[in-house]
């Protein structure tokens, strides 16, 4: 190649993100550098901006600017608590408005083989919470890969012989790591269909 090393290097770090190819990441580095200056240094601000300033919820790891998120915040009194794999995961659940319980951002699903286990995930804080907060029902939103399902199963193991009601999402929709765009309408189904474990 014939470009520039820190080219290059700036192309490599946009391949680097989800969803983007080789031809996309040099669209994007060649766009980045042919806008106007300030433009560019305002996006690169932005990131570091939000790089220093979000952190997870010190009670649920949803992504917030304070110690404390706004769902966990406003809703102190709720007595369910539905389980995601990631932050994002829990717009689809606020845009429809189907549910107005508190959340649970486990950061992943169990993958042995990449040494991601329960204590990577913030497991052991779940259950502990779990037994100590009195809720009346978990909702496992986790998606239908193999992993997933292993981590939905041990985390209602371990919850066994707790009142707290267990339940999983309907199945057949588009979910897993696409949890975050699911429709309206889909999330509204998936969570009036909710089964027990
Ligand atoms: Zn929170």
């Amino acid at each position: 190649m014939i470009e520039p090393p820190s080219l290059e290097e700036l192309i490599a770090e946009f391949s680097s993100l989800p969803g983007i190819g080789n031809k996309t990441a040099r669209r994007l580095a060649y766009h980045i550098l042919s806008r106007p200056r300030e433009q560019t240094v305002r996006f690169s601000e932005s990131i570091l901006k939000a790089v220093e300033r979000v952190k997870p919820c010190s009670r649920c790891f949803v992504f917030t600017e304070g110690d404390i998120c706004s769902v966990c915040n406003m809703r102190k009194e709720a007595k369910t608590i539905c389980v995601v794999e990631k932050s994002s995961d829990i717009l689809p659940f606020e845009k429809s408005g189907v549910f107005q319980g508190l959340y649970f951002v486990l950061g992943g699903v169990l993958s042995p083989l990449d040494g991601v286990g329960p204590e990577t995930l913030h497991i052991p804080f779940l259950i502990e919470r779990v037994k100590k907060e009195g809720f009346q029902e978990l909702i496992l939103a986790l998606g239908s890969s193999p992993e997933a399902e292993s981590t939905a199963l041990l985390i209602d193991r371990l919850l066994e012989g707790t009142s707290i009601k267990r339940s999983r999402l309907a199945r057949g929709i588009p979910m897993g790591s696409d949890l975050e765009f699911v429709d309206e309408i889909t999330m509204l189904r998936a969570f009036e269909g909710r089964v027990l474990f």
